[in-house]
Formats: structure tokens, C-alpha cells, sequence
């Protein structure tokens, strides 16, 4: 997957897909789940990325496909074990994206103490909304975050509330994987995932970005 850094005009080739578990306190608690003491991070592949106008295809394997709105940004440079306090310097966009999940396959993997690629890495995935250049999102923790299916709200939340911020997940993955220019990160979704059906249409908001829609197939 090739995207464009809106910051420089580069074309890019998307590296790591970063994911982040659990960074919602509402959401941990729709899931049984504690709050997580450290960030939970999984990864997804790039296949998974899917843009305007391709659509989410429903796998067979699976029987449950939830939604997950969260803010993606986009890292600009190599680094890493990056301070907390220059982080958001590695950001060179911001995007909306879905975190797809095969909530069946996930549950019955996190029964087994099985890791979750299979339920978050299948082709189509990962929707990724239009990038916008970091220098316009004045503060990425007072961003405003809705998920619509079919005209009505099933996700409404706000980026300030995120147990780990942006800046602080950056730093942190760092510490284990070196950024690099086109890596994503998924930053977590807030409460109100749900699932999907063939025919749905998705939207995602996340003024002042530009929102992302998306049918399934
Ligand atoms: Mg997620």
C-alpha cells in the first residue's frame, strides 16, 4: 500500500500498521476487560488497508465483524527510543480509520491465549480515511470521534479521553519497534462497537478531518 505523506508530497510505502488494545476506559469495560496498565499493542498487516471507495468484504471464516473508529496517525521519520516531549514531532498526518475485527475469532483467541492476527489482519480491515497534515490538528487529544452505521450513531467519543495519548504512544512503541516514515498507528476505539452486516454503510467523523465512508460487502 502506497500513500501520499500530505506534509511533503512523498509517496510512501506504508510499513508497520501499529495497533493499540484497550486505550478507551468505556470500551474496556464493554469488554469485561481491565484498563491496561501499559499500552496493549497488536499489528495488522498493510493488505489490510483499504481507501475511498473500496468496501469492507465480510470473511468467511468469521460471523461477527465489529466496528472500531479511532484517530490514525501517520509517522514522518525514523526514530527511536523517542522522548515523550518531542513524539509529536514524528507525526507528519492524521487520518480517521476503522480497526475491523473479527470480534468471534478474537474472543475465542483470547480464550485460547492466542495472539489476534487472524481477527484483525484480513484483507479490508483497516479503512483509512483521507490524510490530513499534522501541522493543521492543533491538539490531537481534543478531537471529537463518531461512527454512524447507516445514518445512525453507534460510536461517539473523544480523543481526550484516551487512558494513553498519542504522544505517549508514540514514545512507547519506539522503545520496541523503530519508527519509520509510512508506519500507521491505530490509537484505540471508544465505546459503542458493534457489529456489521452486508449492505451497511459506515461513516466516520473526526472533524477537521475529512470523514471516512465505507460500505460492506
Ligand atoms: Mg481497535
Amino acid at each position: 500500500m502506497i500513500l501520499t505523506d500530505p506534509s511533503s508530497a512523498e509517496r510512501v510505502r506504508v510499513g508497520k500498521v501499529l495497533c493499540i488494545g484497550r486505550n478507551y476506559a468505556e470500551h474496556a469495560a464493554e469488554m469485561n476487560a481491565s484498563v491496561p496498565k501499559q499500552p496493549i499493542i497488536f499489528l495488522k498487516p498493510s493488505t489490510a488497508i483499504i481507501r475511498m471507495p473500496d468496501s469492507i468484504r465480510l470473511p468467511s471464516m468469521t460471523s461477527d465483524v465489529h466496528h472500531e473508529v479511532e484517530l490514525v496517525a501517520m509517522i514522518g521519520r525514523s526514530g527511536r527510543d523517542i522522548p515523550l516531549n518531542r513524539s509529536l514531532e514524528y507525526v507528519t498526518a492524521y487520518a480517521i480509520g476503522l480497526d475491523m475485527t473479527a470480534r468471534d475469532l478474537q474472543s475465542e483467541a483470547k480464550r485460547k491465549g492466542k495472539p489476534w492476527s487472524v481477527a484483525k489482519g484480513f484483507d479490508t480491515f483497516a479503512p483509512l480515511g483521507e490524510l490530513v497534515p499534522a501541522a493543521e490538528i492543533d491538539d490531537p487529544q481534543h478531537l471529537k470521534l463518531t461512527l454512524n452505521v447507516n445514518g445512525i450513531t453507534r460510536q461517539h467519543g473523544s480523543t481526550r479521553d484516551m487512558i494513553f495519548s498519542v504522544a505517549h504512544l508514540i514514545s512507547y512503541c519506539s522503545r520496541i519497534f523503530t519508527l519509520e516514515h509510512g508506519d500507521l498507528l491505530y490509537t484505540g476505539t471508544p465505546e459503542g462497537v458493534g457489529p456489521v452486516v452486508k449492505g451497511d454503510w459506515l461513516e466516520a467523523t473526526c472533524d477537521p478531518l475529512p470523514p471516512l465512508t465505507v460500505t460492506v460487502v
